[in-house]
């Protein structure tokens, strides 16, 4: 039990106090055990993909979609990403995971070529164990050869907490990725330590602007501020801009109007699992445009 409070006070980055109580153990079982299932939830099946839209901000034209791990657990249903991969980060299991997502991003794609929506790209959330893998590129190179897809239609997403470990190292792999012809991306951009000299230096195609930025655009003339200015800095470093989160059509208008890039959010469309994605897709593409984005005016949000 002292064994327990110790690592959750080390958790913190040591120096704190922490007394066990039983609420500390029926966490951690509850995490060994999920650690214990993810085995055999790989091995069943209940892993999958959710893909969340991309467009264009401009001409709303479907751009690609973004991978989002599922885990469909047979007793306590859908379990958060946001809970299960801290969990499971702490064990070596995490990176045949992270492996089977980018094989399986490659099958989305190879799926929705052959339905006739060619061209697209996916998005891939990197953990930073596997960024620093060496077999990665070796990996994605077999991917693009077996499922022959262009490694543009690739964007690995990196946050910022993974870019500031090392930034040498990161630099330097970030090189070879970009000299294999994928492309790079910064995820939730905004709330890490980025800082500008290095983002200068390092070979990054696309900053998506974390939502928590977006939120407040509407309301808060700060948020509103940070990311004007962040769209016109990352233009003038000759870099795209996403913005995560766009929940209705005054955010969306007036990030439009802000000259942003590309949209991703609820408005335009929540993560679609896998095994509905074409289906969906029949019904809200017409000539490669998303369609179905409501129709509210934004005075009827925010009078
Ligand atoms: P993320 O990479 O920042 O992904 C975006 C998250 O924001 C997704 O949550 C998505 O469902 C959510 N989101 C998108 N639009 C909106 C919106 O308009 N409003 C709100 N409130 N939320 C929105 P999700 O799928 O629960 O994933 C959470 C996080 O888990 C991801 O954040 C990512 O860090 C991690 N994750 C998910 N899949 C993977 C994976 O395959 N590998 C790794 N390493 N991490 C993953
Ligand atoms: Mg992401």
């Amino acid at each position: 039990r002292s064994d327990t409070a110790m690592y959750r006070a080390k958790e913190k980055n040591g120096n704190v106090l922490r007394v066990y109580d039983d609420a500390l153990n029926t966490e951690v079982i509850r995490n060994i055990e999920l650690e214990r299932e993810a085995y055999a939830a790989l091995e069943n099946g209940d892993f999958y993909l959710a893909l969340q839209p991309l467009i264009d901000l401009k001409t709303q034209v479907l751009l690609g979609f973004e991978a989002l791990l599922r885990w469909r657990h047979p007793e306590q249903g859908l379990i958060s990403p946001d809970e299960f991969i801290p969990i499971l980060e702490k064990s070596v299991f995490m990176l045949q995971l992270d492996y089977w997502v980018i094989e399986r991003s490659f099958q989305v794609l190879k799926m929705l070529d052959d339905e006739g929506y060619k061209r697209q790209t996916i998005a891939i959330t990197l953990s930073s164990a596997q960024f620093l893998d060496p077999v990665l590129s070796e990996f994605l190179q077999k991917m693009f050869k077996r499922y022959q897809i262009e490694p543009n239609r690739i964007d690995l997403e990196l946050t910022e907490r993974t870019l500031v470990s090392d930034i040498q190292t990161t630099t330097q792999l970030m090189s070879d990725l970009r000299r294999l012809g994928i492309k790079i991306s910064i995820d939730d951009f905004g709330t890490g330590y980025s800082s500008l000299s290095y983002l200068k230096s390092m070979p990054v195609n696309t900053i998506k602007i974390d939502r928590s930025f977006i939120n407040g655009i509407v309301t808060n003339q700060t948020d509103k501020q940070i990311v004007q200015s962040t769209i016109n800095m990352v233009h003038n470093m000759g870099m795209l801009v996403v913005a995560e989160g766009i929940e209705d059509v005054c955010q969306f208008n007036l990030l439009r109007d802000m000259q942003c890039d590309k949209a991703q959010g609820f408005y335009i469309a929540k993560p679609i699992p896998e095994y509905e994605l074409i289906e969906t897709l029949l019904l809200i593409i017409r000539d490669n445009v998303w369609q179905a984005l409501p129709t509210e005016k934004c005075e009827d949000i925010n009078p």
